[in-house]
């Protein structure tokens, strides 16, 4: 038998090198622009050091996009912009367009086909989610449908410049994966421990990798009616649901008892201060599809105080070290509750990121 002595060259199954999809403009002054400018909300220009512009026209879509959805968008691409388009972090599109008497024809094309326009600057961008129901197996809620609810409501707010700083919300529908950290985060809250189908687990389960599971070492293997399963010490168990995705006969998903929660104040930027961690100001809130108006209700006072009381620039993360904790829920009404403190055993550690006592 032959040995092979040539290695085989790898097949590239990842993403594709974003670059060779670039405007050329944009690939030939690629992290070497002399400033950019917003001349009006969801429009950007960058300008080169040889003087060259381009001109960014940002618009916010729902992230989980139809064929037809995409086909539109795409023509709209082809007809009104230069034919290069791309998708933000946030699920907003962009069009790039080297021809200033390009930008305004192409905000009227996408208006009058429905999409909105902003999202730059001091406006609330779009949401980031995760995928909800439409496919992960575990959600407790459909965080695309949260984003849908919530952006209806905050529709003035993406077009226009009316906030103190950058508004960066997230949603997320289980309480441990993909989940979001942002100026607000709206996450799934489990309040109650799983319950186990006890006839599946031997079948479904692999018993040792669920025990490893539990942050909190809460579940140990057990015989029930004579058959291999599992039981949780439902003292020690903080309700995470990180033992549901590896063993789905451990429910933990509820329609009365799976909650939302909303955290504020996290910022990955390094900007002015250090990044921060969010904190959890609202607990137990009704998970209510297909509006979810009492966690929309929550957002919007948050972001009105926030609008009314924070000073030029600063983030909302910025706005509340400066009021203090005390300041920020007299300030938006939001009433301080048990669930507030962190009384973790392992708190000692993390006591100054909750927002009860900070040292
Ligand atoms: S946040 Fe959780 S439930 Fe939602 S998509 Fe991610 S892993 Fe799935
Ligand atoms: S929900 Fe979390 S803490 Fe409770 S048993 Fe499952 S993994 Fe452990």
């Amino acid at each position: 038998m032959a040995l092979h002595t040539e290695h085989r060259a790898p097949i590239e199954s990842g993403c594709p090198d974003g670059l060779q999809y670039m405007h050329p403009l944009m690939r030939k002054h690629y992290g070497n622009w002399a400033y950019h400018e917003d001349p009006r909300p969801g429009v950007l220009v960058h300008v080169a050091k040889n003087g060259e512009k381009i001109w960014t026209v940002r618009a916010g879509t729902q992230r989980i996009l139809d064929l037809f959805t995409l086909r539109k968008l795409c023509e709209i691409g082809d007809e009104y912009g230069d034919g290069y388009v791309r998708f933000t972090l946030r699920s907003n599109i962009e069009y790039m367009v080297a021809d200033e008497a390009k930008v305004e024809p192409l905000i009227k094309a996408l208006e009058d086909a429905g999409f909105v326009v902003g999202g730059t600057k001091n406006s609330v961008t779009m949401i980031s989610h995760t995928q909800g129901w439409l496919h992960c197996d575990i959600p407790g809620t459909d965080a695309s449908g949260v984003v849908k609810a919530m952006m209806d409501e905050l529709y003035e707010e993406f077009k226009s410049w009316n906030m103190p700083n950058r508004v960066h919300i997230t949603t997320s529908c289980c309480q441990i994966n993909c989940g979001g950290q942002g100026d607000i985060a709206i996450n799934v809250q489990h309040t109650k421990p799983p319950k186990i189908n006890h006839d599946l687990v031997a079948n479904v389960c692999e018993r040792p990798s669920v025990v490893a599971r539990c942050p909190v070492a809460a579940i140990r293997p057990a015989l029930v009616n004579g058959k291999p399963s599992l039981e949780v010490d439902e003292k020690k168990c903080i309700c995470c649901g990180a033992c549901y995705p590896p063993c789905p006969p451990m429910q933990i998903n509820d329609a009365e008892h799976t909650k939302l929660a909303i955290w504020v104040g996290g910022n990955h930027s390094n900007a002015r201060g250090r990044p921060t961690f969010h904190k959890l100001v609202a607990a137990g809130i009704p998970n209510n599809p297909p509006r979810w108006p009492e966690a929309t209700a929550i957002v919007k006072r948050i972001l009105e105080v926030y609008r009314e009381d924070a000073k030029d620039w600063e983030r909302i993360n910025d706005w509340i070290e400066r009021i203090g904790w005390p300041r920020f829920f007299e300030k938006t009404g939001l009433p301080f509750t048990k669930y507030h403190i962190n009384n973790w055993l392992g708190a000692r550690r993390s006591l100054n990121a909750s927002t009860h006592i900070r040292f």
